[in-house]
């Protein structure tokens, strides 16, 4: 897979520590997360690259975002923090400007806080867009606005929920569970860039039966295929979704 993506561990030092649980720093926290996050997207063939190699080194916000340039991702890690302990909410911050702005952007955004907030047990999450207001069409957050400057088509800032909530710090706090959390969002990533595995037309993830079944009924005109079914369906790219895919997608299932 030609993807890259770079990683953003939100803080370096110690820096943000909950007022709730004293042993918690969101940049401890996150930092050990983006190195899980960065090993179980290696898994997946993703080349993974991190804005800062020391966790005690810290580097501008534009800098860290400008450093992606060439990317596919960059995405940026945090636990978030307000003056109401009960808050407990994923948010995730997406492109608000650029081409990327309502259609990738969201799809991969939204995917991701689903995934964080439900890995964490967090009943909500918000997908956010945050402008600049002193400089036009441009980000609000630094890291946001760096990668948007270099062109990165996609870019996030995402919130482990609040470390000012005793319950979300408490569950940060444990190295299982951030591994869990890198795991489950890995796994978007690698969805999201994915899509469409061969033979898979009804976009379940998998192909099966089912595909099988659904090509069967179009080859024999009784179902009308989309252009994106009759490219996933066309197992030897010869530009054609016909009987000898049909056959071919036939003799791997039976694999
Ligand atoms: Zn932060």
């Amino acid at each position: 897979m030609s993807i890259k993506i770079m990683l953003d561990a939100g803080h370096h030092g110690n820096y943000n520590r909950s007022p709730v649980l004293e042993s918690y720093y969101e940049s401890h926290a996150m930092w050990k997360l983006h190195l899980f996050l960065k090993e179980e997207l290696e898994s997946y063939g993703f080349t993974v690259l991190t804005t800062r190699e020391d966790m005690e080194k810290d580097l501008p916000v534009l800098d860290r975002g400008m450093a992606a340039k060439g990317c596919d991702v960059f995405l940026s890690l945090h636990s978030n923090a307000c003056d109401t302990e009960s808050v407990d909410r994923v948010e995730i911050y997406i492109p608000s400007v650029g081409k990327e702005k309502d259609d990738r952007g969201l799809l991969l955004g939204k995917a991701l806080a689903m995934a964080a907030a439900s890995c964490m047990g967090v009943q909500t999450h918000a997908v956010k867009t945050k402008e600049s207001k002193v400089y036009p069409n441009t980000e609000y957050y630094g890291v946001m606005r760096g990668a948007c400057k270099v062109g990165v088509p996609l870019y996030f800032i995402l919130e482990h929920s609040f470390h000012t909530n005793l319950r979300a710090a408490k569950w940060l706090s444990v190295e299982e569970n951030l591994r869990k959390l890198a795991k489950e969002e890995a796994l978007v990533f690698y969805r999201f860039f994915t899509i469409c595995p061969k033979g898979d037309l009804t976009g379940d993830g998998k192909a099966d039966d089912e595909d099988l079944a659904l090509l069967k009924k179009a080859i024999l005109q009784k179902e009308e295929l989309t252009k994106e079914q009759k490219e996933t369906a066309d197992m030897n790219d010869d530009g054609l979704a016909n009987g000898l895919d049909y056959l071919i997608l036939k003799a791997l299932l039976e694999d």
